[in-house]
């Protein structure tokens, strides 16, 4: 066996076993990263599923027994249900273990899970950014990961070696891995993703609610560009609403940019100034292929089904 088939953890336990948990199950798997996958849910319906699909080496519909003799924990569950999961699990939790987690936003989650994680407990914060607008245990699919970047948030006091093994783990999974204060990933990521799914989901509403176009006709010339937000705009409601309720500060401050640069476009077009227009779109087109040639266009294969999530 050479080092990088070993397995890294005896026993993994991945609190939420969604499009992100289930993803992380088949890799593990694919890697021989754990000896053991536990996997933790409340709904009946999605401990079947992911039964059925067989990702985990045992299911939980409570979070205690899948965190016992856990070697690393990860929380998978929407970003509000951290801090909860967090104070349920301390208890239970080994000396030495690593627990981490793939929230959207970090400092939030430093700030509602941290306090929990007790002495001789390792906390390495991390954001896989790799995704799709599908949810549920069905959506998950082993190289989600792969080429896509893994963000980890440590607090500056964390030990270095759990550092370490939580870099390993996304590098095994097929990620690449950066370190970022946690501050700084949410202002980041504030305008990558978090105001682009905010942009989608108020078009497609604001198109929704147009008196004049037809719902008829939106749907079917949707593929003027609108097709593109409504995509995103699929995207899990539970999960996108924690996101702005945790990353309020940063997403405001890019509103705020995003506001006043929408506002000089909108003159633009007022005025007839076709050379702002134009300069801007020859300046976007560049940034797209700088994109293109990172390897970050690649879409997500669909090999899921998308499933409305419960409250
Ligand atoms: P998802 O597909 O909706 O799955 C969420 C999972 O969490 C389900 O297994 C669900 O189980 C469980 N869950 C929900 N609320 C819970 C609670 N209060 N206690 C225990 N379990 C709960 O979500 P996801 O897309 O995998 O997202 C999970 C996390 O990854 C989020 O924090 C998100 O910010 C982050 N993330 C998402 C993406 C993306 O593109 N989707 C990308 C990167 C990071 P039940 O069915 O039993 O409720």
């Amino acid at each position: 066996m050479t080092i990088d088939s070993k397995p890294l953890f005896g026993k993994v336990a991945l609190l939420g076993i969604g499009l992100i948990g289930a993803s992380m199950a088949h890799a593990i798997r694919r890697a021989g990263l754990a000896a053991h996958v536990a996997g933790h849910a409340r709904h009946p319906e999605t401990l079947e599923i992911a039964n059925t699909i067989g990702f985990a080496d045992s299911l939980h519909d409570t979070p205690i027994p899948a965190v016992r003799d856990a070697d690393f924990v990860v929380l998978a569950t929407p970003v509000g249900a951290f801090g909860p999961l967090a104070r349920e699990i301390a208890s239970e939790l080994k000396p030495g273990a690593i627990v981490s987690d793939v929230g959207s936003v970090k400092t939030a989650v430093v700030r509602d899970v941290g306090p929990h994680i007790p002495k001789g407990v390792h906390f390495v914060p991390a954001h896989p950014i790799a995704g799709t607008e599908q949810s549920g245990p069905e959506a998950g699919f082993a190289e989600l990961f792969e080429g896509r970047w893994c963000v980890l948030t440590p607090p500056p006091e964390t030990d270095p070696q759990a550092v370490e093994k939580v870099k390993t783990f996304w590098h095994r999974c097929g990620s690449e891995v950066e370190v970022m204060d946690a501050k700084h990933h949410d202002l980041v990521l504030a305008i990558t993703s978090h105001v682009p799914h905010l942009i989608a989901y108020n078009i497609v509403g604001t198109a929704a609610d147009l008196e004049t176009v037809t719902q008829g006709e939106v749907i079917k010339y949707s593929a003027g560009g609108f097709r593109d937000f409504t995509r995103i705009a699929a995207s899990d409601p539970t999960m996108w609403r924690d996101v702005f309720l945790n990353n309020r500060e940063a997403v405001l401050e890019m509103l705020g940019r995003f506001n006043e640069d929408l506002t000089a476009l909108q003159r633009a077009i007022r005025w007839g100034d076709g050379d702002t227009l134009f300069n801007l779109f020859t300046r976007t087109r560049a940034i797209r292929r700088g994109v293109v040639e990172a390897g970050q266009d690649t879409p997500a294969p669909n090999f899921g089904r998308s499933r409305a999530r419960r409250p």
